[in-house]
């Protein structure tokens, strides 16, 4: 009964009140969605070499595979409780994952990259190496750029080019200052999206925007009352932008790069290494749960768990669109319903979401070596080839996706996804990532 109270006392909620009338202690977790209650409580009998982690999670669509691993039971059936902390910031998320479980902190979670590359490098963490390990991709795509209101007249689009030329420069006219682009975390994902989108136009991102750092709880009322033009996040918050009629969607990042790596699953090497049965186990509940999330008659049930203020906290409808690629694009709000181009947790055309390319890890670095993000740490291809080899790992993944029979033809067997083609033609061919950078007009 002391145990079974623990476990309530984790994970509350509506599972927790599952657990208490139903029991249903060590089974197997539904495949279907429409079968019995979850179980929360690991196995007893997986050979693991411990029973918790604590993965630090931000409420925003590239953590719904934590949240259904664990809320479907996939971890618990590998032998693995999964704690999962909600981070108020990356900031907080990298502080957390810098203490350590045994700190107080965390072992890992989800990540925006190349976070776990420089905090293992000491260069997020004031010269304090962490070294890390990424084990598989979370999400694809599910972000986007939302502009204000007040812009949109400016009609701003992925190709800004054809939409929106002069805009700019007009604006700054206008306004007596640069237009406003924020994200949550500088240097990292939604900054590169950003700086991505708006140098493939011609617009510098450090010299004609002013770029600003804001907390995602912020920037409903940042739009409205106009002290941002632009944020670049993942849902929900795009779409509560649109919902709210504070914005319009310009672009999301599917079309600026489809089937583009978004967030990763990325955990303390000490951790890894000391726990090998135990990663291969947390990646087989964290496959299975993408495997789930991927499939169309879940997507509501999947809304309805997010949904909850432990999670979310954001309502179902608006959850359930994201989740199906129902979006109002553009200026004029074009409904667009395509799942192709809504966030991806498993199949795609490039294949298998989950995968930890290594081509894909190192486009990050790749970047930040466009814009010196990282001067002294990321300062050539071969110092950012060498870091993203240390922490990208691929074996891990392969055991555990074998484990839980994944076909053959779906666990891939090269370090590289191949050629990955944007939307104004840049080419990045990962054999030759100076030639990719040699392509790019704006840079630093
Ligand atoms: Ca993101």
């Amino acid at each position: 009964m002391a145990k079974r109270r623990s476990v309530v006392v984790l994970l509350g909620g509506a599972l927790s009140t599952t657990l208490l009338l139903g029991g249903c202690l060590g089974n197997p977790p539904s495949r279907t969605g429409t079968g019995g209650p979850p179980s929360a409580t690991p196995v007893a009998n997986a050979d693991v070499e411990v029973r918790t982690i604590s993965l630090g999670f931000v409420p925003i669509l590239e953590a719904a595979p934590l949240v259904i691993g664990v809320e479907k039971g996939f971890f618990a059936s590998h032998g693995l409780e999964v704690k999962l902390a909600k981070q108020s910031s990356w900031a907080t998320a990298r502080d957390n994952v810098v203490l350590g479980s045994a700190g107080g902190g965390i072992d890992g979670g989800q990540w925006q990259l190349p976070m776990p590359q420089m905090i293992s490098e000491g260069a997020l963490t004031n010269g304090k190496k962490v070294p890390m390990t990424i084990l598989a991709m979370l999400m694809s795509q599910g972000n986007g750029i939302a502009a204000a209101n007040g812009v949109r007249d400016g009609n701003l689009s992925v190709d800004l080019k054809a939409s929106s030329p002069g805009f700019f420069q007009r604006f700054n006219q206008k306004e007596g200052r640069k237009f406003r682009a924020t994200y949550t975390f500088a240097r990292a994902n939604q900054d590169l999206w950003i700086r991505y989108w708006l140098a493939a136009s011609g617009v510098n991102p450090e010299k004609d925007v002013e770029l600003l750092t804001v907390p995602a709880p912020e920037t409903l009322q940042g739009m409205r009352n106009g002290t941002m033009e632009a944020f670049s996040t993942g849902d929900p918050w795009p779409s509560r932008i649109v919902k709210g009629d504070v914005g319009y969607l310009a672009a999301t990042t599917a079309q600026i790069w489809k089937v583009h790596p978004e967030e990763y699953l990325a955990v303390r090497n000490d951790w890894v290494e000391k726990h090998p049965k135990a990663t291969v186990a947390l990646l087989k509940g964290l496959i299975q749960a993408q495997m789930w999330l991927d499939k169309a008659e879940n997507k509501r049930e999947a809304a309805e768990i997010l949904s909850s203020r432990k999670w979310f906290n954001v309502p179902v409808d608006v959850l359930e669109a994201s989740l199906r690629g129902q979006v109002k694009l553009g200026s004029k709000g074009t409904a667009q319903n395509d799942p192709k181009m809504g966030p991806l947790y498993w199949s795609s055309d490039r294949g298998v979401i989950s995968y930890p390319y290594r081509s894909l890890t190192l486009w990050f670095l790749v970047e930040s070596l466009r814009w010196k993000f990282f001067p002294g740490t990321v300062d050539t291809i071969e110092e950012a080839k060498a870091i993203n080899e240390r922490v990208t790992r691929e074996d891990l993944w392969r055991e555990a996706a074998r484990a839980v029979g994944v076909p053959e033809r779906d666990i891939p067997t090269s370090s590289s996804r191949g050629k990955e083609v944007f939307f104004d033609g840049t080419v990045y061919d990962p054999t030759n990532p100076q030639a990719y950078l040699n392509s790019l007009q704006i840079k630093n």
